[in-house]
């Protein structure tokens, strides 16, 4: 059997870490066996997906030296690797299956899921949809479809019995049929769901392992099931472990830098970025901890892959960087490295208008822009309390600042000021005398500097965010309690005022 792995990444965002993360434990697995590493892109999620994204996928890929052997950019045999260019062949599969009797077509409206939901709730059940539409007569589906109902098609789960897999790293894995529901194969626009379009891609693609995150193991069971319900041999699953935080949880985009672009940015070099990342979970005999990539694929063994958590610690990254540093690059082509990452013309030809009439000498060059390349600003807490503002509002009206710069999508400058505005209305803040001085010191660890707006959109959307999260943290941080009840507000936007209205009293 020719080994053939995939990633299937959704372009619905800038890449994750634990993309670049599974893409090297795939690639790496295809290589030691002599196969082949498809990179797939799942765009399904009409709303979301944007080519951008992919654009962005494939140079996060590439920065880290990841190359792939069938994909959209570089063609292959199993054309098209675009999910949204193949919706016609998860149709047919998912109408033979509906033929064979092996799916069925269910008119339950979007409002009486959620009356389904809530009587069980009441009644403490699983919550799921309750399958009344399984057995619908002939005549009575006839009724539906005549009346014009949208419909979605649904795999009828076996009431009964137990999914079982070998997953390559956890090892036997078994579920009862009644844990799984009866799930959404093709949606009522005809487009596929994930689990659909992923099982018949990797399918016709001849995956023969999908080696993929811990998050997606509660799917594997439903996979399963539709690689049964089709008469296909499933390929064999592995679950790496999940990165955590140093706190023990899920690396997430709330509170950790999870974007692989900020490593870049913040001027990590991809070789020990790649190193690092193949200790997340995996060991080499004799715990090596420095090793190249052909080192790591020539002696690799899916049994050293740990099963638990992976811990992705900075401090040991930060470590990981100056071994490479002293060891692999040159004191001559040290600061080519450097001038590459941040010193080139390109990225001084944009700062240069900030500085133009700001400088007395070019050795304010340096005072003015240090905040560009500076990884850890110097935060104090007078920063951040303009007017008498507390630490805990300031980070109140950050947090915000995220979800309204995610909701508007872009992180540019324009965006950064509508953003800026609004969060001033909703606050009830001063824009010049608040919000700005704020803004200046999460960005730039100081009051005064280059225009805000403009050195926002400069600085870029990783590295902004991460100070973000780094500022809210320095304030003390924002329990999940407060977070939900700031949401709520937020969402809501109901009040004028969110720090007169008592938010931030000690009771929420
Ligand atoms: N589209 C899924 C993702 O975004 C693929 C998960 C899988 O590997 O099956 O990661």
């Amino acid at each position: 059997m020719e080994v053939r792995t995939r990633i299937a990444p959704s372009p619905t965002g800038h890449p994750h870490i634990g993309t670049l993360y599974m893409a090297l434990f795939n690639l790496i697995f295809a290589r030691h066996h002599g196969g082949k590493f498809i990179l797939r892109i799942e765009d399904t999620d009409q709303t979301r997906s944007r080519r951008e994204y992919e654009t962005s996928i494939f140079e996060s890929l590439k920065w880290l030296g990841i190359e792939w052997d069938e994909g959209p950019d570089v063609g292959g045999p199993y054309e098209s690797y675009r999910q949204s260019e193949r919706t016609e062949l998860y149709q047919k599969a998912c109408f033979d299956l509906l033929r064979a009797g092996k799916a069925y077509k269910c008119f339950t409206t979007p409002e009486e899921l959620i009356e389904m939901r809530l009587v069980s709730q009441k009644t403490g059940g699983k919550g799921g949809y309750d399958r009344r539409h399984r057995n619908l007569s002939p005549e009575e589906i006839a009724e539906f479809e005549k009346s014009g109902k949208p419909f979605v098609i649904r795999l009828k789960v076996p009431l009964a019995g137990e999914v079982v897999f070998q997953d390559a790293i956890k090892g036997r894995i078994s579920t009862p049929c009644s844990d799984v529901d009866d799930q959404v194969l093709l949606k009522s626009d005809l487009f596929p769901t994930y689990h659909l379009a992923n099982v018949v891609d990797d399918h016709e693609m001849r995956i023969s392992h999908v080696i993929r995150g811990d998050e997606w193991i509660s799917s594997t069971p439903k996979h399963i099931l539709l690689y049964e319900a089709f008469g296909w041999t499933p390929p064999i699953f592995a679950h790496m472990p999940l990165l955590l935080g140093i706190d023990g949880k899920k690396l997430s985009k709330r509170k950790n830098p999870t974007s692989a672009y900020f490593y870049r940015d913040s001027g990590y070099l991809p070789e020990a970025l790649r190193n690092f990342l193949t200790l997340m979970g995996y060991s080499m005999a004799g715990d090596k901890e420095i090793y190249n990539l052909d080192e790591v694929i020539q002696s690799f063994d899916i049994k050293r892959v740990g099963v638990s958590g992976a811990v992705f610690d900075v401090k040991k990254l930060d470590w990981m960087n100056q071994q490479y540093l002293i060891n692999s690059v040159k004191v001559e082509d040290l600061w080519g490295r450097i001038r590459d990452w941040g010193f080139n013309d390109a990225f001084m030809a944009k700062l240069m208008p900030l500085v133009h009439t700001r400088i007395k000498t070019f050795g304010d060059f340096i005072d003015l822009c240090d905040f560009f390349f500076i990884n850890h600003l110097k935060y104090t807490e007078a920063l951040f309390t303009p007017k008498g503002l507390k630490p805990e509002e300031s980070a109140q009206i950050l947090q915000a600042l995220i979800w309204n710069l995610d909701e508007l999508e872009q992180w540019n400058k324009t965006n950064l000021e509508i953003a800026a505005k609004r969060l001033s209305e909703v606050f009830g803040v001063h824009f010049k005398h608040v919000i700005i001085p704020i803004l200046f010191a999460t960005f730039m660890g100081k009051h005064q500097g280059p225009p805000l707006f403009d050195s926002f959109e400069i600085l870029g959307e990783h590295k902004a965010r991460a100070r973000l999260l780094k500022s809210i943290e320095f304030l003390g941080g924002l329990s999940n309690k407060k977070i939900e009840k700031l949401q709520e507000t937020w969402r809501a936007q109901s009040c004028n005022s969110l720090i007169s209205s008592n938010i931030t009293s000690p009771a929420s």
